[in-house]
């Protein structure tokens, strides 16, 4: 499988009056071409962070990429020129936002809107443009899209606009695609529609997608692997099955259970008590330390190593390692 994108050892920063807020400290991953790869976490975990980084879109000052690299095919787009990046921007990656509200600009048409990235970014005609408006809008569901073509976003419903949000994001054939909870403004049923279209657009175009959500049922539908994001960090990576089936991390398998399943009855669900740390001095050992039935001595003062499950499957705990329970908190592997 060809590799497209590899984030290594990314950490990001923001300045605040009340100190600088640790937002990402040190995550790793890659993502292959066809793939989905959904981030998933509670808000504030980094997630959102992680991917504006990618897009280069985190505001500086008062943020900062403050270490590691994000290897797009080959390229550093953390040192690209931000030239360089705006056409990346526009060309080869793409992003599509929670609200398709403030993707859309209320004065202009559809068709106006959907052509301005293919004739700023590719050399194509006006009929080219139109003639691949019309087919994004029937790749995308839009019905009429002729008429469509000269009508206003207000004319639009929600879902209708998520999916010209869609068709704009996809229609310069990018090579990645990032959704930062693509569904999260839409009622269910629409909703349901929305994922299915995600999966109907990658078997056609093969278009690499990550997937921002706190969502899981979200996941379920249409992700391939799953990084679970806490105070900053991967904290376990693995395959939809191996983390739905098998999860290992104490904060993966909270999570699960505070999630509505068919099975089990809505007095059941289980919420994670407790908050996430504060990231303006994250705690040197595992962040999940306060809230973890399991924790030990050594958790709290040590970082965990990563443990590999399987060759898909890493998880961030010490109950995964045998030194816990010798490993004095003074002698720890890491940090
Ligand atoms: Fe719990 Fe310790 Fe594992 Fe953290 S490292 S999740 S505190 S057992
Ligand atoms: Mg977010």
């Amino acid at each position: 499988m060809e590799k497209i994108l590899e984030v290594k050892d990314l950490h990001v920063t923001f300045k605040t009056y009340g100190g600088e807020v640790q937002a990402v400290r040190g995550v790793n991953f890659d993502l292959e071409k066809g793939e989905t790869l959904a981030i998933v976490g509670e808000s504030g975990c980094g997630k959102s962070v992680t991917s504006n980084s990618i897009m280069r879109l985190i505001p500086t000052p008062p943020g900062r990429i403050a270490n590691g690299s994000i290897v797009y095919k080959g390229r550093d787009l953390t040192t690209v020129p931000e030239k360089e990046m705006r056409k990346i921007r526009g060309v080869d990656i793409s992003m599509i936002f929670q609200d398709p509200m403030t993707a859309l600009n209320p004065t202009l048409t559809i068709g106006d809107q959907l052509t301005e990235g293919l004739k700023q970014h590719k050399d194509v005609s006006g009929r080219e443009a139109k003639e691949q408006a019309l087919e994004m809008m029937n790749l995308v569901g839009i019905p009429s899209p002729e008429e469509r073509l000269k009508q206003y976003p207000h004319q639009f419903s929600g879902g209708m606009r998520q999916r010209m949000v869609i068709a704009m994001a996809l229609i310069c054939d990018p090579d990645l695609l990032i959704a930062d909870e693509p569904t999260t403004a839409l009622d269910v049923t629409i909703q349901a529609q929305i994922l299915e279209l995600f999966g109907k657009i990658q078997e056609r175009t093969g278009v690499s997608i990550i997937l921002i959500t706190h969502d899981l049922g979200v996941v379920a539908k249409i992700a391939d692997r799953i990084a679970v994001m806490y105070a900053g960090k991967i904290i376990e990576v693995g395959t939809k099955r191996e983390i739905f089936y098998e999860p290992q991390h104490p904060y993966t398998k909270g999570l699960l259970n505070s999630v509505p399943r068919l099975d089990i009855e809505e007095d059941d669900l289980i919420p994670i008590d407790g908050t996430p740390p504060d990231l303006f001095s994250p705690p040197q050992g595992c962040p999940f330390t306060a809230r973890c039935p399991f924790a030990m001595e050594v958790c709290d003062k040590v970082y965990p190593d990563s443990a590999s499950r399987s060759t898909t499957h890493e998880v961030d705990c010490w109950l995964q390692d045998r030194r816990a329970q010798l490993v004095s908190p003074m002698e720890g592997t890491r940090k």
